[in-house]
């Protein structure tokens, strides 16, 4: 046995080295494994930017948990030193019925989100590098902005072993089994004993959790274009979501030193963390390429690109949750493609599960059994 645990932390992304960083601070006996050196380019959590704001256009109750986010990345920022935040502003974009438009003012209004409604020609005159058709309306959220992911993990893992949490990295779990009130956690270098096992392991969850066949992974390629455009600049250009058509959406970044990135949200084919192209083809730069020119006031060329993996739930909502079977499983897959900008906030609810506490905000959209039969 290489060692007992009040709480095991599998996989330490976004989710796991938030709920590390948490359970780090309790006094318990606390570790992570993760089977790679995180943070790492292999799952969901890389390629320098993710957006968050709170103007939710997906569904109001999120608002809640993105408000306590926001907060909570507040204080890991503080705790570790770190930026790990930049304001932008947020400008969603599409005709008025688009659901990007309609659902972030639904959200702002329920939740006295500050906002402004940008007609066709506001749009233009403040954001000369966007071409919009003319039916094409803007919601524009002012505290929107980007996380850096990659810090993100960094500042939770750092902090977490400066609380005495065991990080264990380059080690890969192969299996777990659960005894009465303990899980034995079985990794390539030996076993574990933990209390409460939480399983954070993003596209690799259905490898412990068959029961899950019902969530599926998704190729996304990220895609930088160097442009010599002044006005793309961070303090110039909001991150924006755009609704090209019904629920078909691309989104991108102002240019943080590699150039814009930009694109598509759930364009991917359907494939596994082992069978994943992390190859990004001609074919495909040329096709955002193009959306680029039919969308920008702008002449780019391809810098680079890289390949990511959404782990997607049938209806797009998280899994945060014990496992049905065992008590001592908490689950979390908190992606769907919009999960980075939660995961402060998901590592508390996490932690609050492994501690047996009521987590502080009703998960009761995550659970699930809203899955069941
Ligand atoms: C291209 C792209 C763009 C996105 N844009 C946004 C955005 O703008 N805003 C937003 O809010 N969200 C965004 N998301 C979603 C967000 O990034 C994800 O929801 C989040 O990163 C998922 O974190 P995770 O912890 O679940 O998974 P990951 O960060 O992938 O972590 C899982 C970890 O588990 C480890 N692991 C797996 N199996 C094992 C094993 N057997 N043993 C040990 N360790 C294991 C892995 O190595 C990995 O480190 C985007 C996602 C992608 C892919």
């Amino acid at each position: 046995m290489r060692g007992t645990f009040d709480i095991l932390v599998i996989g330490l992304g976004a989710a796991g080295s938030s709920a590390l960083y948490h359970l780090s601070k309790t006094g318990k006996k606390v570790g992570g494994i993760d089977q790679f050196m995180p943070p790492h380019t292999h799952g969901s959590s890389h390629g320098q930017s993710r957006i968050i704001r709170q103007a939710y256009h997906e569904d109001p109750r999120y608002v809640p948990f993105i408000k306590r986010a926001y907060v909570l990345w507040e204080e890991i920022e503080k705790n570790s030193g770190k930026l790990l935040f930049r304001k932008t502003g947020g400008l969603m974009l599409g005709n008025p019925n688009a659901g990007v438009i309609k659902g972030a003012e639904l959200s702002a209004q329920m939740h006295d989100i500050p906002y402004a409604y940008l007609s066709n020609q506001e749009i233009r005159t403040r954001f000369p590098a966007f071409k919009p058709g003319n039916d094409i309306v803007g919601v524009l959220e002012k505290n929107a902005g980007i996380l850096f992911p990659e810090d993100c993990i960094k500042a939770y893992l750092e902090v977490a072993a400066a609380n005495r949490a065991n990080i264990l990295k380059n080690e890969k779990v192969l299996s777990l089994n659960t005894h009465t009130d303990v899980v034995e956690v079985t990794t390539n270098q030996g076993h574990y004993l933990a209390n409460k096992v939480i399983v954070a392991t993003g596209a690799w969850i259905s490898a412990f959790i068959p029961d899950l066949n019902l969530l599926t992974v998704e190729r996304q390629v990220l895609y930088w274009f160097k442009t010599n455009n002044q006005s793309l600049r961070v303090d110039d250009l909001p991150v924006y979501i755009w609704e090209y058509a019904p629920g078909k959406m691309f989104y991108g970044f102002p240019d943080l030193g590699d150039g814009i990135k930009v694109a598509h949200h759930h364009a991917g084919e359907i494939t596994s963390p082992e069978t994943l192209n992390r190859h990004v083809s001609p074919e495909e730069i040329q096709s955002m390429k193009k959306v680029v020119s039919d969308y920008f006031n702008l002449n780019v060329a391809f810098n680079y690109g890289t390949v990511c993996m959404y782990t997607n739930t049938p209806d797009e909502r998280f899994i945060i949750d014990y496992h049905p079977q065992h008590k001592n499983i908490i689950i979390a897959s908190p992606c769907s493609g919009h999960g980075f900008k939660f995961a402060s906030v998901t590592g508390k609810l996490l932690s609050q599960l492994a501690l047996d506490e009521k987590p502080e905000l009703d998960i009761s959209m995550f659970r699930i059994n809203r899955f069941a039969k």
